[in-house]
């Protein structure tokens, strides 16, 4: 479905309400609607049969204003720069949201992982790295993990950097193993933060998490943390998927069992007996209270949003739900926290993280997962302000606090020249 949907003129869609809100000086908004900087590359790679393959590649850079950029690297065989450029600008508002000093960006290459070695992904991990070298760096721009890439390919990104460099420059990456300067707490920090937010809405709904059922779409890094931990708190998870489909049952799902025997393998759900199969677009619509998008963009579009049964919406991934699927739910009065709130759990351990590296000095878990969930609750609050202030829907209000942090840092740093 996300073929069909150009996800750059969504993420535009959503500035422009938000400019609109804030009454934007026509400039300021141009400036934002675009990215500062694209690169895009073809680079070769020999694989384990000999023969060379030619891979596409990106890095974007939305708006620096703020600090530095920041963002995931995805590798995925449907993506392409406008997918790329979307999600570097929904990283800037991300990170502006939760108050973190980055600016947006992301990188991508068009490739299906499960088709390469383990050999061909790292050779093609270290030559994409070097290709866009020129805009990476501990102080420029700083990658992490997305769909497709995981910790292991960041210690590639960190190893090939430093050897560029002639030193270990751990700050340049984030989502590494805890070995080479990594987090702890960084692998679970997105889904954990999918919690604490999803937590604070069943509060403000006044629902009980207890009585709760929730429907998972994704069982990947975001997917599957999330799933367990919003069962530990007390929730029963009814549904899951993963690319190659779902599975529901409305008793409930033994989630750390289906994830100590299926994570990381798709479709492996499916062996699970005592489960109906369904569809991933069938499990969307399939009767739950909260669900939580955990996959990839536009699964939830004009489409199917009206079969939706959640009251409550927590974007796990990046842009889930498209504009037209908001206005219904507004209209339904079905709460969707956005993506730009919902998912920056990930983001704010990337930035601890960076920190920790810069200072050589490292935390413990508690205490990263205790400053995570503070940063979490209050930006949730503020959002919360927002959306009484301006009475608008949740998306809404984050993207005003958001674009506004923008766009206040790009006035008081003026134009250059
Ligand atoms: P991942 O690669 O670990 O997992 C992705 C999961 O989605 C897998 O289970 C895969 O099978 C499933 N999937 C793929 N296509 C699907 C489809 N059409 N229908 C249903 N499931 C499908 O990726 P991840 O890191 O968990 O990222 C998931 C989403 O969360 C992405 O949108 C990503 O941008 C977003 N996100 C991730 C992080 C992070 O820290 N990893 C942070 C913020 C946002």
């Amino acid at each position: 479905m996300s073929t069909h949907i150009n996800v750059l003129d969504m993420a535009r869609e959503q500035l422009a309400v938000a400019a609109n809100i804030l009454d934007l000086d026509k400039g300021l908004h141009n400036v934002l609607a675009q990215p500062m900087r694209q690169l895009i590359v073809h680079f070769p790679v020999v694989l384990d049969n000999g023969e060379v393959q030619v891979f596409e590649g990106c890095r974007v850079q939305h708006n620096a204003a703020r600090g530095p950029t920041k963002g995931g690297l995805r590798y995925h065989p449907d993506v392409d720069v406008d997918e790329t450029t979307a999600l570097a600008m929904w990283m800037t508002w991300k990170c502006a949201v939760v108050n973190i000093p980055y600016g947006g960006a992301k990188g991508s290459v068009k490739v299906d992982i499960k088709k390469l070695s383990k050999r061909e992904l790292e050779k093609l991990t270290r030559r994409f790295v070097t290709e866009i070298s020129s805009m990476i760096g501990e102080r420029s721009d700083i990658p992490a993990p997305d769909i497709g890439t995981n910790s292991q390919v960041m210690a590639w990104v960190m190893d090939t950097m430093s050897m560029q460099k002639g030193h270990t420059v751990p700050g340049a990456v984030t989502g590494k193993p805890i070995e080479l300067g990594g987090s702890e707490g960084r692998t679970e920090a997105t889904g954990r933060g999918v919690v604490v937010v999803l937590e604070e809405a069943v509060r403000v709904l006044n629902m009980n998490l207890a009585n709760a059922r929730i429907i998972v779409q994704g069982f990947g890094n975001v997917g599957s943390t999330a799933a367990k931990l919003v069962e530990e708190a007390g929730g029963t998870v009814v549904g899951i998927s993963d690319a190659v489909g779902g599975i529901y049952n409305p008793k409930g799902l033994p989630v750390h069992d289906l994830f100590n025997r299926y994570s990381g393998r798709d479709g492996g759900i499916r062996e699970f007996k005592d489960a109906e199969k369904v569809t991933n677009m069938e499990l969307l619509e399939m009767p739950c209270d909260i669900l939580i998008p955990a996959a990839i963009a536009a699964q939830v579009t004009k489409e199917n949003a009206d079969k939706v049964k959640a009251r409550l919406i927590v974007e796990g991934a990046n842009g889930p739900c498209t504009p037209d699927a908001d206005h219904i739910f507004s209209d339904k009065g079905v709460l969707v926290v956005p993506d730009i709130l919902a998912n920056a759990g990930g983001v704010i351990v990337s930035y601890f993280e960076w920190v920790q590296d810069l200072q050589n000095f490292f935390w413990e878990e508690n205490e990263v997962n205790i400053k995570l969930t503070k940063i979490m609750r209050s930006s949730f609050s503020a959002v919360e302000s927002a959306m009484m202030t301006h009475k608008t829907d949740m998306r809404t209000a984050a993207l005003v606090i958001g674009v506004k942090r923008v766009a206040d840092a790009t006035i008081r740093r003026g134009i250059f020249p």
